[in-house]
């Protein structure tokens, strides 16, 4: 009651939530106060949770940001919001995004841009930005988000809080509508590594539903999260510390360090020469796999209908033309771009050797370093409306974090202060399934 009493006070301005489930959420509480008079007290009994509006919830509308879904309520739940009410978590609400995931800001939302807490003038992040800004403004103890190339650690850094992105394959992604499939990966969201550390344990694990979802044991997160730093060795990318790289940026992610150095950690100076190219890579891979995963949304099975389609063609062309905003629009067509016959090997292939390449980059410095540390984003929260109409500015917002998905390895954001009064973040990267190492680190700093 007292986060839905928070949310209903404070989300009119906000608006990081599409849709709240009060009436379920109430019961679902009942459930949980039963359940632990009955003694049966699990890891997340009674944590009420938001879901990004990704993730399929049956009965309950699930949008992704887009006019194409705004009546789709999917006849099945996600791994991730099912493993979560296995454990005795509460479903608060569904939180806004971009459309589909497809931006750095959450201006790309059908249902409207959400608000930073810090300064409403400014925007959030994203796309897991409505889950970020509820946990900043207190609406909810905790979220879930998905990041493909940043989601949940860019909006992390601009609202002062803490998102996880795990190994790709260490959580299923069943259910979770798709975006670029060989790089989406669901993590939790919270105020801590801790907080984290916790939704991730019930998160994480096998699932036979989802090919990709890999069959290894699940480490106990909580139990490693005190672990001391001593010779613990934090590489730090010089290509995470740019020439051109904002000051102030590059002073809070430095203190950081030396916080960290203080408790026995040891800076390695390394370099991921690739990494340059991941963001060139990303928006030609991302876009292709996008273009394919979406071809799905036809007017036919799912979704938005135009209204008296003359034929198929226009059935097709008008339920898409009007159900698609124009960044989901421009990503479809440079991804059949790419991918189409003449340009593939041009494009395409050559960016998924470019993939390779930055891949290699992070297996070389994980033989000396056991993580690797920067700034998350090159920026603070910026203003609403700043890059809204200039998308490869917007793509630069992603420049640390994208090359993370490429590799598949897992990565924290955690809050890392203030600058100018809004927050900061700083990224933890790890090696693969190294994911307890990276929250001990941001639980140490914490
Ligand atoms: N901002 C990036 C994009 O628009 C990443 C989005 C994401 O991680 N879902 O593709």
């Amino acid at each position: 009651e007292h986060f839905l009493d928070r949310i209903e006070a404070r989300d009119g301005e906000l608006n990081s939530f599409i849709t709240v489930t009060r009436e379920q959420a109430l019961r679902q509480a009942d459930a949980a106060d039963q359940a632990i008079a009955a003694g049966d007290h699990r890891l997340l009994t009674g944590l009420p949770i938001a879901h990004k509006d990704i993730f399929c919830t049956e009965g309950v509308r699930t949008s992704c940001g887009s006019r194409m879904l705004d009546n789709f309520v999917a006849p099945y739940t996600a791994t991730v919001v099912e493993n979560m009410a296995r454990e005795g978590a509460i479903m608060l609400g569904k939180t806004n995004m971009d459309e589909f995931a497809m931006g750095s800001s959450n201006e790309t939302s059908f249902y409207g841009p959400v608000r930073n807490p810090w300064d409403t003038e400014r925007v959030p992040g994203g796309s897991s930005g409505g889950a970020a800004a509820c946990l900043a403004a207190r609406l909810a103890p905790a979220a879930t988000g998905t990041d493909t190339g940043g989601s949940i650690r860019q909006p992390a850094a601009l609202n002062g809080v803490t998102g996880l992105k795990p190994t790709y394959g260490r959580v299923s992604r069943w259910g979770m509508i798709a975006f670029a499939s060989s790089l989406d990966q669901a993590g939790p969201l919270g105020l801590s590594a801790a907080d984290c550390a916790l939704m991730l344990q019930a998160m994480a694990g096998h699932d036979a539903k989802d090919s990709t979802c890999l069959n290894e044991p699940v480490d106990d997160y909580l139990g490693g999260l005190d672990q001391g730093l001593d010779g613990l060795r934090i590489g730090v990318p010089e290509e995470f510390f740019p020439d051109n790289l904002d000051g102030a940026i590059a002073d809070n992610a430095r203190e950081a360090l030396r916080e960290l150095e203080k408790q026995g950690a040891k800076l390695v100076k390394v370099s991921l020469p690739s990494i340059k190219l991941s963001v060139p890579a990303y928006y030609v891979i991302a876009p292709a796999e996008a273009s394919s995963n979406l071809s799905r949304f036809d007017g036919v099975r799912f979704g938005y209908r135009c209204e008296d389609p003359k034929d198929l063609e226009d059935l097709y062309k008008r339920s898409r033309s009007e159900g698609f905003g124009a960044e989901v629009k421009r990503r479809i067509l440079v991804g059949t771009y790419a991918l189409s016959a003449g340009y593939y090997d041009a494009y395409y292939k050559r960016a998924q050797k470019v993939r390779r390449l930055i891949r290699d980059d992070f297996a070389r410095a994980f033989k000396e370093v056991d993580v690797l540390m920067g700034p998350t984003s090159p920026e603070t929260a910026f203003k609403l409306g700043a890059k809204a109409d200039d998308p490869v500015n917007m793509y630069m917002a992603d420049v640390f974090t994208i090359a993370v998905n490429l590799a598949g390895l897992p990565a924290l954001s955690m809050p890392s202060g203030f600058i100018d009064g809004l927050p900061a973040g700083t990224q933890v990267i790890g090696n693969y399934f190294q994911e307890g190492r990276v929250l001990n680190v941001a639980h140490r700093y914490q």
